[in-house]
């Protein structure tokens, strides 16, 4: 991955490295003999200085030389291109912290949970709405079509089968728990890998969509708590691995704003948003509330059409989607299924 940054770095934008000090020479040689360049020419140096460019200096040195870290880490660093990733990386932590103390304030003066509340200010914008919502008592919600539930029982399923066999081939010592309940929401499933040769078990939190539907700040969520996450959106074929490493600086960012939204809400301050959310809101005395009385009653379900199109497409997605999924989890826990767990 170093080696990706090094063929977008561009040696000519270092043409003069008279002002190079000496510990920043240490720095490039050090990079160089990461990537396994043992004879560093000038070009090399050259393109080596425009690659340290792109994160800065002071990330570089304290990369490659200070903390002596694995070749592979520091490529993912210098992949992310974060300048000043040690105060970033300070912050995050700071800031994720100070967000979950407000869930836990929050949780003291409501009447929902940690996960509930988490959902709720993640995904309302009008603070009114969600401080009524997270306090008052669960509502009697819409009813769902069992055909929806169906749907994400067989993907679940499809996934475990798919990798237990995978694991079973590889002798892995895995452990798999359904619907655990973390810190801010239920877990689908949790593959958690016992550690062998002396390496920490590895974990990993995989959650189906077997809809359209999508809740990124569920993601954000889980991340906040340092659980590594595999989607797998089967009407799409898509499958992703989200890390909290990898998206460290947007945890910083939407942590900060949901917990100052969350700390409006603690002290009696919640901003008042119209907008779409006013046609389902629980705020009856609101002045823009638009819900209609009987919304909360009936079946849903699809129309014919959209029904034979979406079962249709979720059997000819379901196995394609999975076999993809079960690769990625396999490689993130690093099992080799040819020659066994690594
Ligand atoms: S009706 Fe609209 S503005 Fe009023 S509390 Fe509900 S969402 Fe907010």
């Amino acid at each position: 991955m170093l080696g990706n940054l090094l063929k977008k770095a561009d040696p000519l934008e270092y043409p003069d490295m008279s002002d190079i000090t000496q510990k920043q020479t240490a720095a490039i040689e050090k990079i160089a003999k990461e990537l396994g360049i043992l004879t560093v020419s000038d070009t090399e140096k050259h393109k080596i200085l425009a690659a340290v460019n792109m994160v800065g200096w002071r990330e570089a040195v304290r990369l490659v030389l200070v903390d002596g870290l694995a070749p592979e880490e520091i490529a993912l660093e210098f992949e992310g291109k974060v300048p000043e990733r040690t105060i970033g990386h300070e912050s995050v932590k700071v800031s994720i912290s100070n967000y979950l103390r407000l869930i836990d304030a929050l949780k003291k003066v409501s009447r929902s949970s940690k996960a509930k509340i988490a959902s709720v200010l993640g995904t309302t914008t009008c603070e009114v709405q969600a401080s009524q919502v997270m306090r008052a008592a669960s509502e009697e919600g819409l009813v769902f079509d069992p055909y929806y539930v169906e749907k994400h029982e067989v993907a679940k399923r499809a996934f475990i089968e798919q990798l237990t066999t995978e694991l079973y081939k590889a002798k892995a010592n895995f452990q798999l728990k359904l619907e655990e309940i973390g810190e801010l929401g239920r877990y689908d499933i949790v593959i958690v890998l016992a550690g062998i040769n002396g390496k920490h078990e590895k974990r990993l939190v995989v959650e189906v969509k077997a809809g359209l539907s999508l809740d990124l700040t569920q993601i954000e969520r889980y991340l906040m708590v340092g659980e590594r996450l595999l989607l797998i959106r089967i009407m799409t074929r898509q499958a992703k691995l989200f890390t909290p490493e990898e998206y460290s600086d947007l945890l910083a960012s939407a942590s900060q704003n949901v917990a100052a939204k969350a700390e409006r809400i603690l002290n009696n301050q919640a901003l008042l948003i119209p907008g779409p959310e006013c046609y389902r809101c629980p705020v009856r005395t609101c002045p823009h509330n638009k819900t209609k009385e009987d919304q909360k009653r009936g079946l849903i379900r699809q129309e014919q059409k959209n029904f034979e199109a979406d079962a249709g497409a979720f059997m000819r997605n379901l196995y394609p989607t999975i076999s993809t999924a079960v690769q990625i989890a396999l490689a993130d826990l690093e099992v080799n299924t040819t020659n066994g767990h690594q």
